[in-house]
């Protein structure tokens, strides 16, 4: 069997690895970490992701290689790109890299974003917040997550410390007009180097405090607009030429308008819930994609609610697997999800995902759980009677 090198060692990369190793694949990944969940299931390289010698050695030991994350040095990324195969290329990483090249590529994909202006200096600022108008979000154009490295600004009186604030991080900065949004969606799409493309069923996102809460398949929204989204994400891995997963945020507008917010080029969070509810998992995807293989099915077997352990939740989910009620068996139990009300009470079957991390905290991503159910509102029940989330927006 080959052997596929991954940059990064996070729960992305274990999921790959986890899926790949199923096709005959064998997983060798780089991380600065020790015990990366990654490096749990797959050999590992313990070194920083800008490390040449580091990246040399992933070069030798593995016949293809991918990345679980989107800020590769980019010098490494180009030197793998010499000595190695890197069948996506360095390209889809510098464009993905940096809001504003990849706001270029979603324009020329003949998708929409949010208006936005390139922001130089605080002056600027001013004049783009003048011509976009309050509300707007002030974002870096590198090296953001999880809402770090943005600012809403809602008045002017809020221009001069978000410049302050996010200008310190030394890259360039972009202003986007605030989009009112209705839902979050986001797809996720499969390119092959044989130009083969598909794309997974659109999930509705919600975030809690920006980061990702819950996701929502099939999603809640018009048949046309699920439709549209779908075509766009294809469209734009078509478009970027990339090759693996692309998966892309969009804003869904009262008025039924798709705006894409941001791309990432790799397995995402909103793409776990196809590992039980679809034909094909976004993680045998990707390997089948980069391995230029034919793509699997992409159907939906079930209605889905994904829902994120955080730190904060991971004892209580703990328990209830030890305990019994909640299992992990990747195959069981579809056929019966009407009939799961006997032990968890709801028309639901819940998939356990923990990714093994050494140090929980607060708001870090410590697994998933993936809720088959008859419909998607069994799902969200659960969540909020289980006590674990105890949220009130669901
Ligand atoms: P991620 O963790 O998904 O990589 P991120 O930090 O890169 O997030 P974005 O996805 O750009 O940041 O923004 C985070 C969230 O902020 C979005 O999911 C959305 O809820 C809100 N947001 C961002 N930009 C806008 C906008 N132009 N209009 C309205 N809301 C926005
Ligand atoms: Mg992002
Ligand atoms: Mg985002």
């Amino acid at each position: 069997g080959s052997t596929i090198g991954v940059l990064g060692g996070g729960q992305l990369g274990r999921m790959m690895a986890l899926a790949g190793s199923n096709l005959g694949y064998r997983f060798i990944a780089l991380d600065p970490t020790t015990e990366a969940p990654c490096g749990q299931v797959a050999g590992q390289i313990v070194a920083g992701y800008g490390d040449q010698e580091a990246a040399r050695e992933l070069a030798k030991r593995a016949d293809v290689i991918t990345y679980e994350f989107e800020n590769v040095d980019a010098e490494v990324a180009a030197l793998l790109e010499e000595e190695a195969y890197v069948p996506q290329g360095s390209r889809l990483l510098y464009t993905t890299q940096h809001r504003l090249r990849e706001k270029r590529a979603v324009e020329a994909a003949g998708a929409k974003v949010a208006p936005y202006a390139e922001i130089a200096s605080e002056d600027d600022l001013r004049a783009a917040a003048d011509r976009l108008g309050l509300p707007a979000v002030l974002k870096t154009a590198t090296g953001g997550y999880d809402g770090k490295g943005q600012w809403v600004i809602r008045s002017e009186e809020e221009i001069g410390p978000a410049y302050a604030e996010l200008s310190r991080a030394g890259t360039e900065l972009v202003l986007e007009q605030f989009i009112p949004f209705v839902k979050e969606l986001s797809v996720i799409a499969a390119r092959s180097p044989r130009g083969e493309i598909k794309t997974f069923p659109v999930a509705e996102n919600i975030h809690v405090d920006n980061i990702l809460h819950v996701s929502i398949v099939p999603a809640r929204a018009d048949a046309s607009v699920l439709k549209e989204a779908e075509r766009l994400a294809a469209r734009i891995a078509e478009s970027m030429e990339a090759v693996g997963l692309l998966a892309v945020e969009m804003f869904l507008t009262g008025d039924g308008e798709l705006y894409v917010n941001e791309l990432a080029p790799r397995p995402h969070n909103s793409g776990h819930y196809t590992m039980e509810a679809c034909a094909t998992s976004q993680f045998e995807q990707h390997v089948r994609a980069v391995c230029n293989l034919p793509l699997g099915e992409t159907t939906l077997r079930t209605p889905v609610v994904m829902v994120n352990v955080l730190g904060e939740h991971l004892d209580a989910v703990t328990e209830a697997v030890v305990t019994g009620q909640w299992l992990s068996d990747a195959e069981s139990g579809l056929a019966d999800v009407p009939d799961t009300a006997a032990t968890t009470g709801f028309n639901v079957i819940p998939k356990v995902h923990l990714y093994g991390k050494n140090g929980s905290a607060p708001k870090r991503k410590m697994g998933h759980i993936n809720l088959l159910c008859g419909d998607v509102r069994d799902g969200l029940d659960f969540i909020q009677q289980t006590n674990i989330w105890r949220n009130q927006h669901l």
